[in-house]
This record gives structure tokens, C-alpha cells and sequence, in this order.
């Protein structure tokens, strides 16, 4: 049985992509491993658009984001890392014999040799319309994320925002829904640039630069939507029957500064070995501040290939700098049979 107390020769904090392959890898380099995430399942920000295709993953040919999150977390468990779901660490601190001893929101305490930081952007949470009574639609009509496109087939939509998850969702809506509207506070389009040219192509209405300006509902759902023109003030008002709010998602990593980790732009500064300051402790996927660092999965796992070699060479120094690959481990030896 699992216990929290067992001491370990990694824990990774955060179960999204790079707290998933990071176990992987920690597996092909024969290492005790934990996984702590504060979800009720692994996959991370990439649980946020389980409908949305995803095509710039090395390898992977374009496949739904739920099924990619599914073949990672198949691939995270392979050497059966052991999971602790559903707990936020919220303490590090080191005991005498130079062992980590993470605290949980739970107040459980993790013993372990080295720890991998892989918590993203750390808890995550949209950020909400400031409306007076608004909160009362987000169980009709009222979207922060899009979680199925079949509950937008043949309705009228509204996308509020011009980031990559606006656009993106917009070009996934068109095909679905019966009309898609993007209301945008400024004329230029956040996103891929192919995305952009997509969307701009595409049978969507762009209000640009227009903002949300009432919500009228009744007291089940939003009817009505007056949107703002941003210079003129000009108002108009469309029926809706779905609302899509993306304006952004705030990250909180709670007490991380307190860690005495440093950091670097709100994240944590690694090196290239992706060593953080405090030896023992290192870091992979959007969580890491490094001059090469890109938002992206393809980025997480290269991180997390990193990382856990510095942990290894960390415990063992004598040990080689990178793990035999797949096709001569030995670890996977006894996997083929
Ligand atoms: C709408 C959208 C579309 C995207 N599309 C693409 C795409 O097409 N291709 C692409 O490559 N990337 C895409 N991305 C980006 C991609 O999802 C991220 O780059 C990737 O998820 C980063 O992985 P990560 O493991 O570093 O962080 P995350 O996925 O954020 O995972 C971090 C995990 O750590 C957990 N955590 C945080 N703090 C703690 C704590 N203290 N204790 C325990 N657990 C903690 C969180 O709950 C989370 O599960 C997209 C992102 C969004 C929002």
C-alpha cells in the first residue's frame, strides 16, 4: 500500500504533461517515483480543452486532447509511479539528513531524495466577467472553458476575447454551431498566425474593438448579449444562446516564494540542466523560466528528459548523463514480454 511517509527518489509536483513524462523518464531511469497533483486526475491545463485538436506534439499524429492526455498519462504510469491526486503541496523544507519533506494542504507530509517542480502556471482559474449576478449562468449558458462542442451544435454563439483560446475555440465552433461571434477589445488577434488567417477566412462575425457590455437573462439563462464599441461607445445587442468567456487564466502557486527557490518573471529561474537554485530541487515545462523556454508540450517534455537526468546524476553521480534509449533499456525488457 502506498503510504506518504515511504521516503522516495523523486516526487514530482504537478501531473500535467511535463509532471507525466517526467515520471515516465524517472521510470526508464529505474527511480522510485511520486506524483503529486492537487486535480482528481493527471493531465493538467491540457484537461482544459479535451475537444480541441492538437497538432504540434513531435510524433503525434493530430489527435483530440483528451485522447493525447489519455496515451500520456498510459505513458506516465508505465513503471507505475505511485499518485497522490487531489493534494496541493504547499511547503518544502529539508530535514537533517537532507531529505525533502513536502507538506500537503492536506497537512500529509512526502518524504523524498530530489523533487521536479512541474506545476505550469500552478493552480489555475479563469478569469471571470465581472457582472453583478453572473455566476448564477455558469450552470446554463455561461462558459470559462469549452469541455464538449456538441453542446454548442446549431446554437448561436458568442466568444468573448482574441487570445489563443478564443481563436482557437472559434475555429473549432464554426463547423458546430449555427453562428459564432467573436467580440474582441482590439482589432488585432492574439494566436497562431495560421489560426488567425483561419479564423478571419472563416464564417465567424468579428466585432472588433468591442467589448461585453450587459448580460440579460432571465433566471435560468442568458438571452441577450449588448456588446460596447470601444471608441464610438456604440452599443448593439444579439440574441445568444451560449456564452464563451476567454479572457485569460490566472495562475497561483501559493506560497512558492517561500520555498527560497529563485525565481524569474513570476517562474522558477533553471539552468540548462534545469537545476533550480536549490540543489536537489529541479524544474520542467511552463513552471521553468530559461532563455529557451516555450509554452508548449513538445517544450514540457523535452524539460522533463532534463530534469530528471540532473536528479539522477544528483543521487548518483557516477551515473550516465542520459538514460539508455527505449530500444536498449532494459527496463523495458520485461514491459516486451
Ligand atoms: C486552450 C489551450 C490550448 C493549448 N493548445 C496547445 C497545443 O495545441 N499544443 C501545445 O503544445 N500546447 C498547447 N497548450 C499549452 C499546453 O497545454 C501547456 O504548455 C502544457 O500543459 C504545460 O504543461 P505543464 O505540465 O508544464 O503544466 P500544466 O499542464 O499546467 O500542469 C501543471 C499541473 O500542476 C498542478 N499543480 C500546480 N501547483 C501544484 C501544487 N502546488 N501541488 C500539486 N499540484 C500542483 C496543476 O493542477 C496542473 O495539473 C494550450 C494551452 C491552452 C490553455
Amino acid at each position: 500500500m502506498k503510504h506518504e511517509h515511504e521516503l522516495y527518489d523523486v516526487t514530482i509536483i504537478g501531473g500535467g504533461p511535463a509532471g507525466m513524462y517526467a515520471a515516465f523518464y524517472c521510470g526508464m531511469r529505474d527511480m522510485k517515483t511520486k506524483i503529486i497533483e492537487v486535480g482528481t486526475e493527471l493531465g493538467g491545463q491540457v484537461l482544459l480543452y479535451p475537444e480541441k485538436t492538437v497538432w504540434d506534439v513531435g510524433g503525434v499524429p493530430p489527435v483530440m486532447a483528451r485522447e493525447l492526455v489519455n496515451q500520456m498519462k498510459n505513458q506516465a504510469t508505465v513503471f507505475e509511479p505511485d499518485l497522490f491526486l487531489g493534494e496541493q503541496v504547499v511547503d518544502i523544507q529539508r530535514d537533517e539528513n537532507q531529505y525533502f519533506l513536502l507538506t500537503t494542504d492536506s497537512g500529509k507530509v512526502h518524504y523524498s531524495k530530489t523533487v521536479i517542480l512541474a506545476m505550469g502556471r500552478g493552480v489555475i482559474q479563469p478569469t471571470k466577467l465581472d457582472f453583478e449576478g453572473i455566476d448564477q449562468y455558469e450552470v446554463s449558458n455561461l462558459y470559462y472553458t469549452v469541455q464538449e462542442l456538441d453542446v454548442f451544435r446549431g446554437k448561436k454563439v458568442l466568444i468573448s476575447g482574441g487570445g489563443d483560446s478564443a481563436v482557437d475555440w472559434a475555429n473549432e465552433l464554426v463547423n458546430v454551431a449555427e453562428e459564432v461571434m467573436v467580440v474582441h477589445r482590439r482589432d488585432h488577434f492574439g494566436g497562431l498566425e495560421r489560426n488567425v488567417k483561419r479564423l478571419k477566412e472563416s464564417s465567424a462575425i468579428l466585432k472588433t474593438p468591442y467589448e461585453l457590455h450587459q448580460l440579460h437573462g432571465d433566471s435560468t439563462a442568458i438571452q441577450e448579449v449588448t456588446i460596447k464599441h470601444r471608441e464610438t461607445d456604440h452599443l448593439e445587442t444579439h440574441r445568444v444562446d451560449a456564452v464563451i468567456v476567454n479572457h485569460g487564466m490566472r495562475g497561483e502557486y501559493g506560497p512558492l516564494a517561500k520555498w527560497g527557490i529563485d525565481t524569474r518573471d513570476g517562474r522558477v529561474a533553471v539552468n540548462e540542466k534545469r537545476e533550480t537554485s536549490v540543489p536537489g530541487i529541479f524544474g520542467a515545462g511552463n513552471v521553468v523560466a530559461h532563455e529557451g523556454h516555450v509554452p508548449l508540450i513538445a517544450a514540457a517534455i523535452t524539460d522533463s528528459v532534463l530534469a530528471v537526468n540532473a536528479a539522477k546524476r544528483y543521487l548518483e553521480p557516477e551515473a550516465t548523463e542520459i538514460a539508455m534509449v527505449s530500444s536498449h533499456n532494459e527496463r523495458f525488457a520485461s514491459l516486451s514480454k
